[in-house]
């Protein structure tokens, strides 16, 4: 009989979420948690406080939750974070790469300092992060890999020159990453998600948020739980056929 539905179970499957001390790394890593995984949490030293809090509401729902803080941009920091995770967890099945920064720049005043910041956290850091499990993921054969690019990657946004390429570039990673990849059992999908309720839009005034509300065909922005929904579903059994795929989700059409 042919199983009609497909439910977006990730039990006994342990996930890797960079950047899941607040956010929506910390949306996705519940997102996974309530539907069964283990949480590697990862952050960066400087937001150990908000990390570990992540750790301690996952733990306090009975979820195996740990905290390894690395800076993913730092290749022996991620080489002893994947490490650390297969040591204590076993495995690494769900690696998501959701750690990202952003500076403004228009690309005729580029600042190199600011350019380099961007490409090392956004593009590097995932690029560091796959290889990492890459090894122990064809072993096992079986991999979830979700990397969160962005709107600004499919269409023009005026001032995301830095951000903008780091994020099309991990189109590209994806991509070829998928296709590598795929004798092994393993999926590699990006999100493209256009504007988030978090610490990184509502540092812009309200003008220039209220601004961009208006091009969004739902007239809101997207609450993280929104976009961590996503995520599970690509990081689930439900995505065995999705590889080197790009979901947009901009609360309506803009491509
Ligand atoms: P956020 O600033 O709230 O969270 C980012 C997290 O990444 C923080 O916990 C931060 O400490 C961590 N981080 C930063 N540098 C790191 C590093 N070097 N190593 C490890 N962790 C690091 O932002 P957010 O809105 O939750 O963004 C999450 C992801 O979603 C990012 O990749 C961002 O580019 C992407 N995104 C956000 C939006 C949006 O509107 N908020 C839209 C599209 C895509």
């Amino acid at each position: 009989m042919m199983e009609a539905v497909r439910i977006m179970k990730v039990e006994n499957r342990v996930a890797l979420v960079t950047g899941s001390g607040q956010g929506i790394g910390k949306a996705i890593a519940f997102a996974l948690a309530n539907e069964g995984a283990s949480i590697a949490v990862n952050d960066i030293p400087f937001n150990k406080d908000k990390a570990g809090e992540t750790v301690a509401e996952l733990r306090a729902l009975g979820v195996k939750a740990e905290l390894f803080l690395a800076d993913v941009s730092k290749e022996d920091q991620v080489d002893a974070m994947v490490a650390s995770v297969i040591e204590q967890f076993g495995k690494v099945d769900i690696l998501v790469n959701n750690a990202g920064i952003n500076k403004d720049g228009l690309v005729h005043k580029a600042n190199l300092d600011n350019w380099n910041a961007v490409v090392a956290v956004n593009l590097t850091g995932p690029m560091l992060c796959t290889k990492a499990v890459l090894p122990s993921m064809r072993a096992n054969g079986y991999g979830r890999i979700v990397n969160m690019s962005s709107l600004t990657a499919r269409v023009g946004v005026f001032g995301t020159g830095y951000y903008a390429s780091t994020k099309a570039g991990l189109i590209g990673l994806t991509k070829v990453t998928a296709v590598e990849n795929v004798s092994k059992g393993i999926t590699v999908n990006a999100l493209a998600p256009g504007y988030i309720n978090t610490d990184m839009m509502l540092k812009y005034p309200k003008e220039q948020l209220d601004a961009l509300i208006a091009t969004i065909p739902m007239k809101r922005f997207a609450d993280p739980k929104e976009i961590a929904d996503a995520a599970l579903f690509l990081a689930s059994d439900a995505s065995a056929y999705i590889t080197g795929a790009v979901l947009d989700i901009n609360g309506g059409s803009f491509i």
